[in-house]
């Protein structure tokens, strides 16, 4: 990731946290949005007594592999289009997906650097309920930084999602939604952070959705992106779908984790917007505070020291828990 417009204090959507005067400006190229939209976060939110549609027991993903196979990836070294760690990184995903039903989506994107190839990995778990479920991250790093090996963003989504497969493989005739995990190319921008260098990835596979009509079927699209973080603090994002931030919410204070969401407001640029423009319901699980004023961030310093099997832990329950309860909902 990516990009953030806006950063300040939030207190009205946290009960008991007092004060609300920091105001800090975080973007990176100095254009600033004015607005911070407060209308989108009066839609209808979902009810409180949610329950889940099934009468499984919560999910818990196992922390320590989750974290094995984040070491793994970062251990490829860095991990952009064409470099040699990109290619063990696609070939890691294709060796611990080997068996689960997985689409290769390869493509060709126009860069500032030329016509570029990349690969989005999508695996496949059927649920009993018609509809789809996307838990999504990105798996490429800073474009030609070989100083950068990208613990957090983006080996911590990476290993992420690998164990979550593990964890949706072992249950036999799952109910629910049917579960997409997606492994995004091209998050990172070739040059430099625009809408036409940024996400290449995801608006690939965002087109293809819609015009093959796979959008439609789309009930959520959940984001995971610098979730290491073992200071974890997740944003509320106000580029995602409020009802579905809320919902992240209550699946998160179902678990006991709320401490770790949502004492920030952010407007996040990243993966899930090209989903949101063609309509499909958005929420980025994020946290783009990654030591102090975000001093990890795109550096040299983003490596596994700074991360937590448990912040991995909360970020893939969460994200499960939210999966579960999206039927009840919508
Ligand atoms: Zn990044």
């Amino acid at each position: 990731m990516a990009h953030v417009t806006r950063v300040f204090i939030l207190c009205l959507m946290v009960p008991g946290l007092l004060g609300c005067a920091r105001n800090q400006s975080s973007t990176k190229s100095g254009e600033e949005t004015a607005s911070a939209r407060p209308a989108a976060m009066t839609e209808t939110t979902p009810s409180s007594e949610a329950l889940p549609a099934d009468s499984t027991p919560p999910p818990h993903i196992d922390a320590a592999k989750a974290m094995d196979y984040v070491r793994q990836v970062v251990n490829f070294g860095p991990r952009y289009i064409n470099s040699p760690g990109h290619k063990k990184a696609e070939q890691f995903l294709r060796a611990h997906l080997k068996g689960d039903d997985v689409e290769e989506d390869a493509f060709t994107m126009s860069t500032p650097a030329g016509n570029l190839p990349m690969v989005n990995f999508i695996a496949k778990f059927p649920g009993s309920q018609n509809g789809i479920v996307v838990l999504a991250g990105h798996y490429d790093t800073l474009y030609k930084r070989d100083d950068f090996v990208g613990a957090n963003d983006a080996a911590s989504d990476t290993g992420l999602l690998l164990e979550i497969a593990d964890y949706l493989r072992a249950q036999k005739k799952r109910q629910g939604y049917t579960i997409w995990l997606v492994w995004l190319d091209g998050e990172e921008a070739i040059k430099q952070w625009s809408d036409t260098d940024s996400v290449y990835g995801a608006r690939h596979l965002a087109e293809k959705w819609q015009k093959d009509g796979t959008a439609k079927n789309i009930k959520a699209f959940l984001l995971a992106d610098m979730i290491g973080d073992k200071d974890l603090d997740i944003d509320r994002d106000q580029n995602s779908t409020p009802w579905l931030e809320d919902l992240v919410g209550q699946a998160a204070t179902r678990l006991g984790y709320q401490s770790h969401f949502f004492q920030r407001l952010n407007a996040v640029e990243d993966d899930h917007l090209p989903f949101a423009r063609i309509g499909v319901r958005v929420a980025d699980l994020i946290d783009f505070s990654y030591g102090y004023n975000n001093v990890f961030w795109h550096s040299p310093q983003d490596t596994l020291d700074k991360l937590s099997p448990q912040s991995l832990q909360i970020v893939g329950d969460v994200m499960l828990e939210t999966a579960r309860l999206l039927p009840a909902h919508k």
